[in-house]
């Protein structure tokens, strides 16, 4: 009888395989993304107790991938090294550079020059012809670039998560077939219009899990319900601008990393995915209605927070400022401008009407309440 271990192996095996860490850093690595996975599900077991078993891996491949899929009962969420280390190489580049961020702890102790880095999906790409630079001096700097490590990490497992605990792979495996649901590279197998229509709306779904996860556990330490993280960024809780500012850059980055594309050309079938400046401007939307309508367990107010209601949208430009400064090249805005056109917000909507739709579909499998 195959243990669902077995059964895990057995799948990852035929796509790229479980990371084995070759060396103790790794090991640490893979070690304390476990135990971060591990907590998330474990916070929200404690609302909903018929969450069932998830379990977690790394995936031995280099893209920017993600994936949630169901082996008969057992339910997997697999990220893969290639995310980790993009992540990784992402926020020490942001904070171990001075000129950026330089409000935070003392960036005059960070290196007089930095590599520029030509960010994109795939790690070994984005990192070919980069030197090797070392963690932000600053420890302050140090404990931020980790901080915001930690934050696009969780962003990606909730989005993983929602697949599954939201009902999207259950629905997606009985209505179409398919038992996993993959961030990239499934766009080949599937050209079925309607079911893209539904893809599209289930990845925003997924999107918005991960806003509310990430941001609102965030929200809460600011606000005194969860316990902080160790000094010296603990202090940082007291100020929830720039809280609000560090987690908007965190997830803004995941988005970023995967470029400035467009909605498909005119006459064009709808893809698979939703473009990821759309998903962008979904998530900004999440977050404001999070902090601002009192969509938060804790009923918290925006006006309590005290802080100027642009910062979520001017974030989002500052984010495209940090990636010309890390990866040397101007800023591009193409895909940004194309998902806030009369075009892009006609999308927005069409895909919000198709939620209102799917929701009580999903909600026969989901094991969590969906979001409106
Ligand atoms: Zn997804």
């Amino acid at each position: 009888m195959p243990t669902n271990e077995d059964l895990i192996d057995k799948y990852m095996n035929a796509r790229g395989g479980r990371l084995v860490p070759g060396n103790d850093e790794l090991a640490r690595t893979v070690a304390y993304l476990k135990w971060r996975a591990n907590g998330n599900i474990d916070v929200v077991r404690q609302t909903f107790p018929k969450l069932p078993h998830i379990h977690f891996d790394i995936f031995d491949s280099w893209d920017a991938n993600a994936i949630a899929f169901k082996y008969g009962q057992v339910y997997f969420i697999g990220v893969s090294r290639g995310i980790v280390g993009l992540l990784g190489v992402m926020f020490d580049r942001i904070m171990g550079d001075k000129s950026l961020l330089d409000f935070l702890g003392d960036s005059s102790k960070e290196r007089e020059s930095m590599p520029n880095i030509p960010l994109g999906p795939d790690f070994v790409n984005s990192m070919k012809e980069v030197e090797i630079f070392g963690q932000p001096i600053d420890p302050m700097r140090h404990a931020v670039a980790q901080r915001m490590k930690d934050l696009a990490f969780d962003f990606v497992f909730a989005h993983e998560f929602a697949h599954i605990a939201n009902g999207h792979l259950d629905y997606w495996s009985d209505r179409y077939g398919y038992s996993e649901i993959q961030e990239l590279s499934e766009s080949s197998k599937i050209a079925n219009v309607n079911q893209n229509w539904v893809r599209q709306v289930i990845e925003l779904d997924a999107d918005r899990t991960g806003v509310f996860m990430t941001l609102s556990s965030e929200l809460g330490k600011v606000l005194g319900h969860s316990s902080r993280p160790a000094e010296p960024v603990a202090g940082l809780y007291d100020l929830p601008s720039i809280i609000l500012q560090l987690w908007c850059i965190s997830v803004a980055s995941v988005a970023r990393l995967f470029g400035d594309d467009l909605l498909e050309a005119e006459g064009s079938p709808i893809p698979l995915y939703p473009s990821w400046r759309l998903r962008s401007i979904g998530m900004q939307r999440m977050a404001h209605r999070i902090v601002r309508a009192g969509d938060f367990p804790t009923r918290l107010k925006w006006e309590d927070l005290n802080i100027p209601d642009s910062i979520l949208s001017s974030t989002y430009h500052y984010v495209e400022e940090i990636f010309s400064k890390i990866s040397g090249m101007p800023p591009v805005t193409r895909g940004l401008l194309d998902a806030t056109s009369e075009r892009g917000w006609k999308r927005t909507s069409q895909l919000d009407e198709i939620w209102t739709k799917l929701r009580p579909d999903l909600e026969r499998f989901a094991y969590v309440a969906l979001h409106e």
